[in-house]
Order: C-alpha cells, then structure tokens, then sequence
C-alpha cells in the first residue's frame, strides 16, 4: 500500500497594518498567515504544490480564507507570498529520486565496463571448457566450447543446438547439447569475430 497525500508548511506569519476586522470591527488585530502545501508519500516530502494564507484575528479568534478577506488584506497577502521562500526540505523527495536515478545509471555504467574489460580479459587467455557466445546468423545464437588450445589456434565442439534469445541462450549451454567433433580456428580469426561481435559472450565456470 502506497501512502500518500498533502501535507501545509507554515512559512510567516505577519500583522496586518491595513485590515479592520469584519467580524469584531477591531483594527491592528488582523494577522496573515502563509502556509505551503507538500505532496508526500509515505511522509517524506516530494515537492512543493501551492502556498496559501488565511487571516486571523488575535481578539475575535475570526479565521478568515483569502476570498473572506478584506481587499486591502488580500493585497498585503499577495505582496507577502511572492516574498515568502518555503523550505527546500520540501523537495525532499523528488531530489532524492534524481539522486537515486542518477546513482543507478552511474552504477549500470560501471558494471558494464568492468564486465566488457573482464569478457576481454577472459577472451585473451583461452582455457579448457570456456564457452564463447556467437552469432550463426542475424538473430540466431549459439555456444562453442573450448577443448583445447595451442599457441596459434583455438579447438572447440560446437554446440547443436541454436536459440533466438540471447536472454535464454545460457539455457542451451549443456554438456550433453556440445557436438563430439572438434573444429580448429586461428586464434587470429576468433579476435576478428570478437572483435566484430560476432562472439560476444565469453563465460568461464
Ligand atoms: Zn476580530
């Protein structure tokens, strides 16, 4: 369950040097008050949505809105709200969002950097039973497995099975799913695929 809903922020309150009271006729008694209203959620302020006073009078105790109030007051009220500065605490919430949002997309970044510099690493130094992902054609994919390697060529099984989901593509990666025939490629001919990602996945258990 989301809570959420609005909260008002007192701000100023000033005395009226114009406004008579309409209520017990008293002047110097009138003083307006200015409140800004916050959307929350869960009571951690999002951002601010409107200010808005009312008057009150400190002998009849009279509150009035701002349509009750006197001309000269609403004036004075309307001089006093652009003037008035509400808190920065009440965009709480919506700096925090772009804080978190842009923690994320710092940290997206950063993962996937150190996880191409390790593929790479990985790919520089072949070792028994790695697993390359690589494209068969546009939108077919498929694993080769690395049986063994020389110092000029890599010898893989290849795997019989293909996917068109590279998402689901670890799912055809079987023992029992790899071919019992070896093929040899030049180590130079693998950096080219690499290099054109061709082979863009390269998994080492
Ligand atoms: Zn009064």
């Amino acid at each position: 369950m989301i809570i959420y809903g609005a909260k008002d922020v007192h701000l100023k309150t000033v005395k009226s040097t114009t406004g008579i009271c309409p209520n017990c006729k008293i002047k110097g008694e009138l003083s307006i008050n200015i409140f800004r209203r916050h959307a929350h959620i869960f009571w951690i302020p999002l951002f601010p949505l409107w200010k808005k006073g009312i008057s009150e009078c400190s002998h009849c105790k009279k509150v009035m809105k701002y349509r009750e109030m006197p001309e000269s007051v609403k004036l004075e009220y309307q001089n006093l709200k652009i003037k008035t500065k509400g808190p920065i605490w009440q965009f709480i919430g919506i700096i925090l969002i772009i804080v978190l949002a842009l923690g994320v997309t710092a940290m997206n970044k950063f993962g996937s950097k150190s996880y191409q510099k390790e593929k790479l690493e990985l790919f520089a130094s072949p070792l028994k039973g790695d697993v390359y992902e690589y494209e068969i054609r546009t939108g077919k994919y498929s694993t080769l497995k690395v049986k063994h390697v020389s110092a000029d060529s890599i010898f893989f099984s290849p795997n019989n099975y293909e996917s068109s989901s590279l998402i689901r593509l670890y799912k055809i990666n079987k023992e029992e799913n790899y071919s019992d025939k070896i093929y040899s490629m030049s180590r130079e001919k693998l950096k080219a695929m690499y290099t054109k990602g061709k082979i863009f996945g390269v998994k080492r258990e």
